[in-house]
């Protein structure tokens, strides 16, 4: 292993200039001018792939943009990892917000910058490299490895769950590697072994059929909009607890061990409130911030509309309200017994006088890896070896619905050691990457496939 870590220290250069290669490709998913850009960025995978050595490299077809796969299976009696990430991007816009073009990559101090450089096409090639350098220098890799680099990532992944299904065989393995993820902070590496999922709703209030003069009518008609925001108010108690009925069932709840796990980060409430300009924070009583961010379920209102919205005074009963409402899920919950839950919430809790319409507009699991599994714990002494620093065990409140897709179509379980930075704007203007980290990144990948085997053997 020494060799490869010194073959990654005197090719750090020569890494860089090659990823340029790869940012330069303004591989847009979004937007189909750009389809033979996309297109263009899997070839550059895939032959990538080729030249460092890996084998079976294939363009596959899917509905939408093609997935690259590649491997290498000559680790006779080793276990496989499956390693996932994109090579499409979001939409650079808008343009004259950056300093420079977004796909004419541009090194300044210890970052680059372009569209894509952490999300994810850096940390896609710290794993090509990682590979590179292991194959050059030891002629072949600690475990079977399988790639597979998608195209759609951007636009909510919409092939890649029939894609796992159609492969199962071809993407058999015993854990998944995704490297799209951040650490909490600069020096402070770190494995997301928790996402949350979301279950999201649009309800629809209606009272009389059409708006009415409020004095007129006012005081026996029943108001949607103050039907809705009584609703509304009745879904969370003083407590910021959620009162849909069994909504807390299968809620896995903080350990002990994983309370004093998150204790040891350096969150400071004052920060965050300054951050964004809050005076304190609120939520669940009896969860820190970080729990309540990453750990415990959420309900929130997006968006709330009906009746007069213009200038002045306009007495006005109006006929119709709607808000749009989100749940962050934790594990275990399952947002189609979610929609049962709400419906059942509103059963119960419906003002008279109007009909409530629900829409479920969209849903996806949480994920929750545990943490003693033997890919997290690899992942881990694979950080701390590259970063020279204890890593921590994070989550995010974020959701990533493919995570689940892959644990359930692959039975695999997912490890997500990402390297971005909450700076480094992705998916805004100036995105970057810390180069330092992706040197580390690279070493941690190489890391990561040797502990992942020697720790599978032991066990
Ligand atoms: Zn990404």
């Amino acid at each position: 292993m020494n060799e490869t870590l010194s073959y990654i220290d005197s090719n750090g250069e020569r890494f860089v200039e090659e990823l340029k290669d790869f940012l330069r490709i303004p591989s847009i998913s979004a937007n189909s001018t750009y389809d033979p850009e996309t297109r263009r960025a899997a070839e550059f995978v895939a032959a990538e792939a080729v030249r460092i050595g890996l084998e079976n490299v294939r363009i596959l077809e899917t509905a939408g943009h093609p997935v690259v796969y590649a491997d290498w299976l000559h680790a006779d009696g080793k276990p496989t990892v499956l390693i996932y990430g994109h090579y499409d991007v979001q939409p650079p816009e808008p343009l004259e917000l950056w300093t420079n073009p977004p796909f004419e990559p541009t090194v300044e101090g210890d970052s680059i910058y372009a569209r894509g450089s952490i999300d994810d096409k850096g940390q896609v090639f710290m794993h090509l490299k990682s590979l590179e350098s292991l194959l050059a220098t030891t002629g072949g890799l600690p475990a079977n490895v399988k790639i597979i680099i998608e195209g759609e990532e951007e636009v909510g992944s919409p092939n890649l769950p029939p894609f796992l299904a159609a492969h199962k065989e071809l993407l058999a393995c015993d854990t998944v590697m995704i490297s799209d993820t951040t650490m909490y902070d600069y020096e402070m590496p770190g494995i997301t072994y928790g996402l949350r999922g979301l279950a999201y709703f649009e309800l629809h209030v209606v009272g009389p059929d059409r708006d009415l003069h409020s004095g007129m009518f006012g005081g026996a008609v029943a108001n949607p909009i103050n039907a809705l925001c009584e609703l509304i108010a009745k879904m969370k108690d003083s407590a910021g607890r959620v009162q849909l009925p069994g909504f807390y069932d299968n809620v896995v709840d903080v350990s002990p061990k994983e309370r004093a796990e998150l204790e040891r980060l350096p969150y400071s409430a004052t920060d965050f409130c300054s951050m964004i300009n809050i005076p304190i924070t609120v939520g669940e009583a009896g969860y820190s911030d970080l729990e309540r961010l990453w750990a415990r379920p959420t309900l929130d209102v997006c968006g709330i509309w009906g009746g007069y919205q213009g200038e002045g005074a306009k007495t006005v009963l109006p006929s119709k309200a709607a808000a749009k409402i989100s749940m962050r899920l934790v594990a275990n919950q399952d947002y189609r017994k979610v929609a049962d839950q709400l419906r059942a919430f509103i059963q119960e809790h419906k003002p008279s006088g109007v009909s409530i319409e629900v829409i479920e507009l969209h849903g996806g699991p949480p994920a929750l890896t545990p943490t003693d599994s033997v890919p997290v714990r690899a992942a881990l002494r694979a950080l701390e070896t590259a970063f020279g620093t204890k890593p921590f065990l994070i989550r995010s409140g974020g959701s990533i619905p493919i995570v689940a897709d892959f644990e359930e179509q692959l039975g695999a379980p997912v490890v997500l050691m990402g390297f971005g930075l909450p700076d480094q704007n992705a998916h805004s203007p100036n995105e970057k990457m810390n180069l330092s980290n992706y040197h580390r990144g690279i070493k941690s990948s190489a890391l990561f496939l040797q502990e992942y085997s020697r720790m599978y053997a032991a066990e």
